[in-house]
């Protein structure tokens, strides 16, 4: 990607990767490339962009993850202010153990509560919280179910937050080979469908990065 700008050779999305390139955090610079060259699918700058704003002009505070990775968006959220506490549920142990090491090393070990589960397994109601924002990150074959269980921790009028709701456009596909993967794309439309459709939230549908819809509760 080419960074500057270059008027001849300018696109929408070029435009805006220009004019929204800051000078990053050394170490943070080093997670996302990290999480780059090892396929780790961490969020895209675009979506993190939006919802970073959006916690600020929320203020809110008290932050749950589904889907913690190597804890790159974790860490993103609790850099933000010394105030805000995220917990965020990884099942998968490699990665647990890779997010562990990675909040140690940024210092964050009292803000980010990293708890190594399937979120599907967890009793909601011991995370004793009451929740400002709920960023859904995880298995796409289960975000109806997270929204469900993890919304009735979360305090009237804050927000979820779910990511990938486009799938990598293959929303779009109408002649996806792979079973599994049709199963998917279906899960994920159904998802966008019901979500739409809830009116225990108000919900808008943004077309950044990969899809971010942002759920607010009544
Ligand atoms: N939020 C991270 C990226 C998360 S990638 C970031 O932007 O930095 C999605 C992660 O969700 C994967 O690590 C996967 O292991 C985890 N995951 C998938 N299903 C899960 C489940 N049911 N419970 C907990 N974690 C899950
Ligand atoms: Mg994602």
């Amino acid at each position: 990607m080419n960074y500057n700008y270059d008027g001849d050779n300018m696109n929408k999305i070029k435009y805006f990767t220009y004019l929204n390139l800051i000078t990053e955090n050394k170490k943070i610079h080093d997670l996302k490339t990290y999480a780059l060259e090892n396929h780790v699918p961490i969020i895209q700058k675009e979506s993190l962009d939006l919802i970073i704003t959006i916690i600020k002009v929320s203020q809110s505070k008290k932050i749950l993850e589904i889907g913690s990775a190597i804890g790159y968006s974790a860490i993103n959220f609790a850099l933000l202010n010394e105030k805000i506490t995220v917990t965020t549920i990884e099942r998968d142990e490699q990665m647990v153990k890779e997010a562990k090491q990675n909040i140690k090393s940024f210092n964050l070990e009292k803000q980010i509560h990293l708890i190594s589960s399937d979120a599907l397994l967890i009793d909601e109601h011991e995370l004793g919280h009451e929740f400002d924002l709920i960023f859904i990150d995880a298995a796409k074959s289960q975000y109806q179910k997270f929204f469900e269980k993890y919304t009735k921790c979360l305090r009237k009028g804050g927000m979820v937050i779910t990511d990938n709701i486009l799938f990598h456009d293959l929303i779009f596909e109408t002649d996806i080979k792979n079973r599994n993967t049709r199963q998917l794309v279906k899960k994920i439309k159904n998802y966008n469908e019901w979500l739409k459709n809830n009116h225990l939230f108000d919900t808008r549908f943004f077309n950044i990065g990969d899809g971010v819809s942002i759920s607010i509760k009544k």
